[in-house]
């Protein structure tokens, strides 16, 4: 048997992985047997960081000890506590700290950006997004649309696949900014996309777009802690993103947002930017003068509306210094794709007439994720989940007909993804 598919490469491989130490500092949920469960769902919720724990105590301890006065008081009072997360944060997507603040969650930042990015005037109406965009973001958008009073069948334009096709081409993409660029005022598309884990070229699409005059936003919510960006010299104008999927900080947590430099200076009067307000996002030297003329911070924390859940806030920083002990996001990369790749290489040994990957396969395209269709006549999908989970594997379906795994650099090691293949092989 070829060396490269058996167990003991696998341990080989672990043995010469810098990051395998990681998994240390996370908590994996067990089976019933005792043992680990292979957990692939990272793409869906990140497991609990040991610090995120400690932070989310922390905090809960100062309430308990010092009341109002952990707003000022110890290494992380409240009232600037989302300022700790900044530079980490920034790291993460390649912005500018002046770029991103951790506030709300993701589709209420989406709304926030819209507000503020998506202004149509004359014949600059339409909103482009991809035709199998995550719901919440496709509601967002024809919310949006229904909120400016404009007809939503008009003014949605769909990104398709081409007929028989799971993938989003790039060139259709272009060609629709080039012919329809005039009456497009806004682009908002995914990173990573959530059903086939594809990347999407976050810097030529701004560019077309900017060429045409258009705004461009990104949902990272699958892309954030996954892949390397550069959202500041992409000049991409806004961004969110989840904090629970690659970024560990527990369900519903609070997100992340970038806005660019250039639109940050433009605070309210001055500005051509719409923007709902808050206290969070006035200026902190007069924000407790309590007085009733909103001067925003220029920052990204200008778009801040409430003081923010510190609880929440607390499980985000332990898992960004999770991420920082680790050597940040490009060693996370480095070993996301030896680690993805090596599934691949498995899956397409053991099992390339029962299972296809609609992942594209190239490094630049993918992330952590795979996306997994069975090939067998006759054979359901749900009901091969539903077997993995029965032997331990932890997994994800997305209707109509896929598993995601993502196997993770941070807790996931050579050898889960071996067990995997063989166990989906055992059930096949
Ligand atoms: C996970 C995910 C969401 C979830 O939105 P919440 O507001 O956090 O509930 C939205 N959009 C995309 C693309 C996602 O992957």
């Amino acid at each position: 048997m070829n060396i490269q598919y058996t167990l003991n490469y696998a341990i080989q491989l672990d043995a010469q992985d810098p990051l395998a130490h990681m998994r240390d500092h996370f908590s994996i949920p067990k089976q019933t047997n005792g043992d680990d469960e292979l957990y692939f769902t990272g793409n869906s919720l990140g497991l609990q960081p040991a610090l995120a724990r400690e932070c989310v105590i922390e905090v809960l301890d100062a309430w308990q000890q010092r009341g109002v006065k952990g707003h000022f008081e110890g290494d992380y009072p409240w009232l600037p506590y989302h300022e700790f997360l900044t530079d980490e944060s920034a790291a993460l997507v390649g912005a500018k700290p002046e770029e991103v603040v951790m506030m709300n969650s993701l589709t209420t930042n989406l709304h926030l950006m819209m507000v503020s990015f998506y202004q149509p005037k004359g014949k600059k109406t339409k909103i482009l997004l991809e035709d199998h965009a995550f719901p919440s973001d496709h509601y967002a958008v024809e919310s949006q649309l229904k909120h400016h009073d404009q007809d939503v069948d008009d003014n949605m334009l769909l990104w398709q696949p081409r007929p028989g096709e799971e993938l989003l081409n790039h060139d259709d993409l272009y060609k629709i900014i080039e012919q329809q660029g005039d009456e497009i005022a806004l682009i908002l598309l995914p990173g990573v996309q959530y059903y086939t884990g594809q990347v999407l070229d976050i810097k030529t699409i701004t560019a077309k777009a900017h060429a045409q005059g258009i705004m461009v936003g990104f949902d990272l919510a699958h892309a954030a802690g996954n892949l390397v960006m550069e959202l500041h010299n992409w000049q991409v104008d806004f961004a969110c993103w989840c904090s629970y999927k690659y970024l560990n900080s527990g369900a519903g947590s609070v997100a992340g947002c970038f806005i660019h430099q250039k639109h940050c200076a433009n605070t309210d009067k001055a500005s051509q930017l719409n923007r709902f307000s808050g206290w969070w996002g006035h200026d902190k030297s007069t924000r407790f003068k309590m007085e009733n003329s909103f001067q925003a911070i220029p920052s990204a924390e200008g778009w801040q509306l409430s003081n923010p859940p510190v609880l929440s806030l607390a499980a985000v920083r332990g898992s960004l210094e999770t991420i920082k002990l680790a050597g940040g996001i490009t060693a996370l990369r480095n070993k996301s794709l030896k680690l993805t790749q090596y599934l691949m290489d498995l899956i397409q040994h053991e099992l390339a007439d029962s299972i296809r990957i609609i992942t594209p396969q190239q490094d630049h395209q993918r992330g952590c994720q795979l996306s997994l269709m069975v090939t067998v006549d006759g054979l359901d999908g749900k009901a091969l989940f539903n077997a993995l989970e029965q032997n331990g594997v932890t997994t994800d379906w997305r209707e109509p007909n896929v598993i995601r795994v993502a196997p993770v650099p941070l807790y996931n090691s050579f050898e889960d993804a071996f067990h995997f293949v063989r166990i989906l092989k055992e059930c096949l």
